[in-house]
């Protein structure tokens, strides 16, 4: 066979793979046989059984590394916020559908590395890690559990709406449209001890409508479809917690009208449809 004739044929070859959306690194493990294919005119196939057990270990090991990563990142980020002073505060994001990727207990979130980072199973076991699990993670469990959309959840002590939950205030006052339009409102679970089966108790009613919750003189949880929307929403409760501030003590606070709520909420289905 010409060698021009080769080439095309290789190419002829790759092309079509790809265009078939065959990964490829599943090309580049199956270069001999490709080759003898392509030498000798044959229709190639991709046969399921070559190399799908192996890219698919590969692709979760990928994925652990990233969340790893981005676990580290935004705890830093937490932490550079100044909303877990010394080694307040814990995230956690879902592996799989059996494994939970979190943040351990009792380290500084500026400090915390990928490889400090703990899996746990939906129990709250200690799969594998250095470090010990988080004793919150009771809360995160029950968040996951009770919804199946929800990929992280980043719990901090953001000092305004802390400072709010420890008022026994929640941030439910239809202030600013952008609130309403983001979070719809911010409850208020009542007070139940850190690292306790009733921390997670107390939120477990306001899970279906809401996505941030202030803890009764504790602090906020926040959860998401992953660590940026999770982290993004920590950010906003923060925020609108110091505009809630700064309007008392303005003073003669006006919220919005009934009407404009009803529109925002509207606004806001439509919103979190188009997000699907
Ligand atoms: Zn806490």
């Amino acid at each position: 066979m010409k060698s021009q004739t080769l080439i095309f044929r290789l190419a002829l070859a790759g092309y079509s793979r790809i265009a078939a959306g065959i990964p490829l690194t599943k090309l580049l493990d199956t270069p001999q046989r490709l080759l003898r294919d392509a030498v000798s005119g044959r229709p190639w196939q991709f046969r399921p059984q070559d190399n799908v057990v192996r890219i698919d270990a590969a692709k979760l090991e990928l994925r652990e590394t990233e969340l790893r990563r981005e676990l580290a990142r935004f705890s830093k980020w937490t932490s550079r916020l100044g909303y877990a002073p010394g080694t307040a505060g814990n995230l956690s994001v879902r592996l799989d559908k059996e494994r939970i990727l979190a943040t351990p207990t009792g380290c500084s979130k500026y400090l915390l590395r990928p490889s400090d980072m703990v899996i746990t199973d939906l129990d709250g076991h200690l799969l594998s890690g250095t470090r010990n699990v988080t004793s919150e993670i009771g809360m995160h469990l029950t968040i996951y559990r009770n919804r199946p959309d929800v990929e992280a959840v980043v719990h901090a002590h953001p000092p305004i709406a802390t400072a709010f939950a420890s008022c026994g205030l929640a941030l439910d006052t239809p202030l600013c449209a952008e609130l309403v339009m983001a979070l719809g409102s911010i409850p208020l679970a009542p007070y139940a001890t850190p690292g306790t089966e009733e921390l997670g108790a107390s939120i477990e009613p306001l899970l279906p409508d809401h996505d941030a919750i202030l803890l009764a003189n504790h602090g906020a949880v926040t959860f998401g479809k992953d660590l940026q929307d999770a982290m993004m929403k920590m950010e906003t409760t923060e925020h609108f917690a110091q505009v809630c501030l700064a309007t008392c003590e303005i003073g003669s606070p006006r919220p919005l009208e009934n009407t404009a709520v009803d529109q925002l909420k509207q606004a806001r289905e439509k919103y979190l449809k188009n997000c699907q």
